[in-house]
């Protein structure tokens, strides 16, 4: 198969994507008072609508119509003042009912669109000289359905039910409120692709709708996607690609699927609509499903539910309750604080790092807040990755942030430390300062005493001397290795290095060129 870079140069892709998001956030499900539970009893939160037992009535929550219209807002929908709620049957033990309550050809959100910021890196899979460009993405809609309930398959191959010999269920997740948003085929790439799925997910744990977790199933994506030669404006014949359950699975499938096609294409055969399922242990996707229509599903409006009517009211409402989001966060960081785009994006990613860089940039100047983010987005989150420790368990407080990087900044910490320094943190509490002597990392400054060793170092080494002298500069770095080996990693490598240039200039004139060597 061609790789993705070739297949691009003479296909365009065309990937629009489905994004499911679980309301996790509430408190109950779509249309009864069960409570929406995470990891409880199989079973325990269950009721007759949600079991879809005979003469049992749906009740719309309100919580979730806010949480959709917010939802809707973010994304510049223009929000439905009457919507309908529909029935889409289906056969399977997953929903007990028979069919699942969603919505008709008009959903609560309507015709949306996202400003999407391609970074370089991002840019190069439309093609290798292209730059950081913005990439408008129109939304299709956004409307409200109801989840299924979750099957576990037991002695199959991944978990999936060919091959399983039992299958269980479990209605707990059954009626858990659900959006699910349809973007139009406006994505080009799969970076592009990833990029807006991170984007939405960011929105709406800003809106904090939904934890939005890909790893648990509250965020599920599909991908479709279609290729046509360059140049040509008819869209093809597309696929739909599931189980993209991270951002590199979703990604991944999508580039294989853009190769696959154009194999296909390129050998005169077509490409069959249907529904493929993303391997990820075999790097493919695979045939699930033949694609259904909407008369297979026997769709039409729920007479147990009126039509929904949102009040000019409750949209403003619902308006008033969104939080700053992250664009406008973005460009805030940017402008206040001077931090680059890359970093006030990692920033504006989660509430709760927000939440947490907000705390410690207060009243700190532009310069401090940068090296407060440099230092987190580093070195802090590389601990984190290293430890399991995270931003929400407390490990690390606001207020020991700023501390260490005036640690940092007036050398008396190398920065090659700090994760022996968040160790220690986490063992025992105290001032970062009395167990940056306690662990005996404190950086020593003190001219003097890195005096001695470099001194030390250099009656040691008169090869490398005499290298530098020679105009090899680049023995220097082992010197100062030297050193700090010397003082047991404790001493300003800044300083030694200045110190080790000082010393080398008055030892006398280079050598010059000497033939003799
Ligand atoms: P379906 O009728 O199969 O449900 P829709 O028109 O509702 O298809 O679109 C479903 C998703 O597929 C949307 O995200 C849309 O952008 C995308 N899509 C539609 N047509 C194509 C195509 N030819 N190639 C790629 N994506 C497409
Ligand atoms: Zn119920
Ligand atoms: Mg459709």
């Amino acid at each position: 198969m061609k790789t993705l870079a070739e297949v691009l140069q003479d296909w365009e892709a065309v990937i629009g994507l489905e994004i499911h998001t679980e309301l996790t956030t509430l408190e109950t499900k779509m249309f009864c008072d069960c409570k929406l539970s995470h990891g409880d009893a199989p079973n325990t939160h269950v009721c007759p609508v949600c079991l879809g037992l005979p003469g049992a009535l749906p009740v719309p929550n309100q919580q979730a119509i806010e949480a959709i219209v917010m939802a809707g807002l973010a994304c510049n929908c223009d929000i439905q003042r009457r919507s309908q709620f529909y029935r889409k049957h289906y056969f399977y033990p997953d929903m007990a009912k028979n069919y699942q309550i969603t919505q008709g050809p008009v959903a609560i959100c309507m015709h949306g669109h996202l400003d999407l910021e391609i970074p370089t890196d991002a840019a190069a899979e439309r093609s290798l000289d292209a730059r950081a460009y913005v990439l408008p993405v129109r939304i299709q809609r956004i409307h409200m359905e109801e989840d299924a309930a979750k099957m576990v398959h037991v002695g199959g191959e991944e978990g999936r039910i060919s091959l399983a010999s039992e299958s269980l269920i479990d209605y707990n997740r059954c009626g858990t409120p659900l959006i699910e948003l349809v973007t139009e085929p406006d994505l080009r790439t799969p970076a592009e692709a990833r990029l807006f799925m991170e984007k939405l997910r960011q929105i709406f744990l800003t809106l904090g709708i939904s934890d939005c977790s890909l790893e648990s199933g509250s965020m599920r994506c599909d991908g479709n996607v279609s290729l046509r030669r360059r140049g040509s404006s008819e869209l093809g014949v597309k696929c739909e690609m599931k189980n993209l359950n991270s951002f590199k699975a979703l990604h991944d499938a999508l580039a294989y699927e853009i190769c696959r096609q154009a194999e296909q294409l390129e050998q005169g055969l077509p490409v069959v609509q249907e529904t493929r399922h993303w391997e990820p242990s075999q790097h493919c996707t695979v045939t699930m499903r033949v694609k259904e229509t909407n008369d297979d599903y026997r769709f039409f409006p729920d007479p147990d539910l009126a039509p929904l009517d949102l009040s000019d009211e409750f949209i403003e409402h619902c308006r008033l309750r969104i939080p700053e989001l992250p664009d406008t966060k973005i460009a805030r960081y940017c402008a206040s604080w001077g931090l680059r785009h890359r970093e006030a994006n990692m920033l504006a990613a989660d509430p709760i790092w927000t939440h947490f860089f907000e705390q410690a940039a207060q009243g700190q100047s532009p310069q401090t807040v940068q090296q407060l983010a440099k230092v987190l987005l580093n070195d802090v989150a590389g601990w984190f990755k290293a430890t399991g420790h995270s931003l929400d368990d407390g490990s690390l407080t606001p207020e020991q942030l700023v501390e260490l990087c005036h640690l940092l900044d007036s050398h008396q910490l190398a920065s090659n430390h700090i994760s022996a320094l968040l160790d220690l943190l986490v063992q025992q509490d105290g001032q970062l300062e009395e167990l940056l002597d306690q662990a005996g990392l404190r950086q020593i400054s003190d001219t003097a005493a890195l005096q001695k060793i470099v001194a030390a170092v250099l009656a040691r080494s008169s090869d490398q001397q005499r290298q530098y002298q020679m105009g090899n500069t680049k023995v220097l770095g082992y010197l100062v290795g030297q050193c700090m080996k010397e003082s047991h990693g404790s001493g300003n490598p800044k300083l030694f290095k200045e110190l080790l240039v000082r010393a080398l200039g008055t030892l006398g004139a280079p050598v010059g060129t000497s033939s003799a060597e």
